[in-house]
């Protein structure tokens, strides 16, 4: 059954059209206000911290209240504070060097608003993947349609009440509704669109951006690798590999996907990892800290991935824990070896299971990771600096992190997105301020300006500029 009526849709383009009036009143949205705008953002976060923290809970049945205090509420916290500091930076014009043969004159960028911008974001950290493209866009001046993921009503409701606290509706506005309120969303003429999803899903919404010539961000997933070099101490690994792969359950964009670790290391590196999760959740079925996947749909496709590569022979490592009866929770997983056509191997997991896999040396691991599609995130293992940089440049991908993994996301100084099929276009402090602004150039000259004398009728003064 669709999830969408004609009601709807009218009701959806009112807004719409409500926002372009409101924006094409206050085109220039002042300093003053914007930075009202994003302490709102940050007054609403900390103010409804419990709130947010129970939303994820219901939503997940099982969500680490600590991790969604770190992932969502802080991170947005110091995100906002962030912005509040740069903000007046980022709205300076910026002047840039005229050519001898074009002076005297002004030539600069003037960052300008976009004006009316749609959202869509995910399940996997519903809050943080919505408010944090929306204070980029209030920073830089839009106005903003957010359309959350059906996934996590229980969220999506509390972040349409909070935002009305404090935004009107041709401001700020949440559209709910499933895929098929997504299409229609989609479909509205916006000055820009920021989709947070899946790479299936980014191909449909840049096709219907395309209609509207809309520009398109596109944040999407893919499997980000853990690349390990010979100098490593393979037992160390898993101090960090398990905090990246179970934070969430590894229902996160940035989770390491699968380990590459030289020939002869792959069980050091997975009993490190099952060592180190089952200190962090002695019990993982009952730990509160250890978190649910989101649906029925979700877990029972883990666990057909898991049973596969199991049928295929693969050794499957599980930490141990009591029967989590309903609460849908599957206990951390490393599998090793999987048949490289196996689903675990050709699908973002998106889930607690981590395949590890060994290589022929750095070739071999970079030569099968370029194999697939570019990730949105690399992860070098090395101790060596130089060889941590020829794997550098011996791959693609969105960002990357040496010796660790995920960290890139909470500098705020750094772009995030991705590259090829794992998204395009990036945000994060001022690369967020400058996907919703348009670099508008602008050449000031005097009323009388040398150009003058490049105009017809051509003569000796046209040959002599003009001159190569
Ligand atoms: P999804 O693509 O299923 O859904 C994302 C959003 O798109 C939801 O709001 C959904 O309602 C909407 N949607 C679904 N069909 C649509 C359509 N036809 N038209 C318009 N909108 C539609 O993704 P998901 O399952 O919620 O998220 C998981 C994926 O997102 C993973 O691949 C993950 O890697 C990726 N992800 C990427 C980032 C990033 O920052 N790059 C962050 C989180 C998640």
């Amino acid at each position: 059954m669709s999830d969408l009526d004609s009601k709807q849709i009218e009701r959806m383009s009112a807004v719409f059209q409500a926002q372009k009036a409101a924006f094409e009143g206050e085109r220039h949205r002042a300093y003053k206000d914007r930075i009202r705008d994003i302490d709102a953002i940050a007054a609403l976060t900390v103010k409804h911290a419990e709130a947010i923290k129970d939303a994820a809970a219901s939503d997940f049945g099982v969500r680490s209240r600590c991790e969604t205090q770190l992932s969502e509420i802080a991170y947005m916290a110091s995100a906002a504070k962030h912005t509040r500091r740069h903000l007046n930076s980022w709205m300076q014009k910026k002047k840039v060097a005229v050519p001898g043969n074009l002076k005297p004159g002004n030539a600069y960028i003037r960052r300008e608003p976009k004006g009316v911008v749609g959202i869509i974001s995910p399940w996997n950290y519903p809050f943080q993947l919505a408010f944090s493209p929306i204070l980029a866009a209030l920073a830089a001046g839009c106005r903003v349609m957010l359309k959350p993921s059906e996934f996590t009503p229980a969220m999506s409701d509390l972040m349409k009440s909070m935002l009305a606290e404090e935004f009107d509706e041709n401001h700020v506005a949440v559209i709910l509704g499933g895929p098929a309120v997504g299409e229609a969303f989609t479909k509205l003429p916006y000055d820009h669109l920021f989709y947070t999803g899946s790479t299936h899903v980014g191909r449909i919404v840049s096709k219907a951006a395309a209609e509207n010539l809309t520009p398109v961000t596109l944040e999407l997933g893919g499997k980000s690798p853990v690349i390990m070099a010979d100098d490593f101490p393979a037992e160390k690994a898993g101090e960090t590999l398990a905090f990246g792969k179970f934070l969430n359950a590894g229902q996160t964009c940035i989770a390491p996907d699968y380990v590459l670790t030289p020939k002869g290391k792959s069980r050091t590196v997975a009993e490190s990892t099952i060592a180190r999760v089952q200190k962090a959740y002695p019990d993982w079925a009952t730990d509160e800290d250890y978190t649910a996947v989101v649906s029925d749909k979700h877990y029972e496709r883990l666990n057909s991935m898991i049973e596969e590569a199991r049928s295929a022979g693969a050794e499957i490592l599980q930490a141990e824990g009591s029967d989590p009866g309903n609460a849908r929770k599957i206990a951390p997983t490393v599998v090793l070896n999987p048949p490289e056509d196996s689903r675990l191997m050709q699908e973002e997991i998106f889930g607690p299971v981590l395949p590890i896999l060994e290589h022929d040396g750095l070739d071999d691991a970079m030569k099968r990771v370029n194999a697939k599609d570019r990730p949105l995130a690399l992860y070098v293992y090395a101790k060596s600096k130089k060889t941590a940089r020829s794997v550098l440049e011996g791959t693609i991908s969105g960002g990357a992190v040496v010796n660790n993994t995920m960290l890139h996301y909470s500098v705020e100084d750094l772009p995030f997105g991705g590259v090829g099929a794992s998204g395009s276009g990036a945000y994060h402090g001022e690369y967020g301020f400058e996907t919703f602004t348009h670099a508008r150039s602008v050449f000031e000259t005097p009323v009388w300006h040398p150009s003058r004398l490049i105009q017809p009728p051509y003569g000796k003064i046209f040959d002599m500029i003009t001159k190569t």
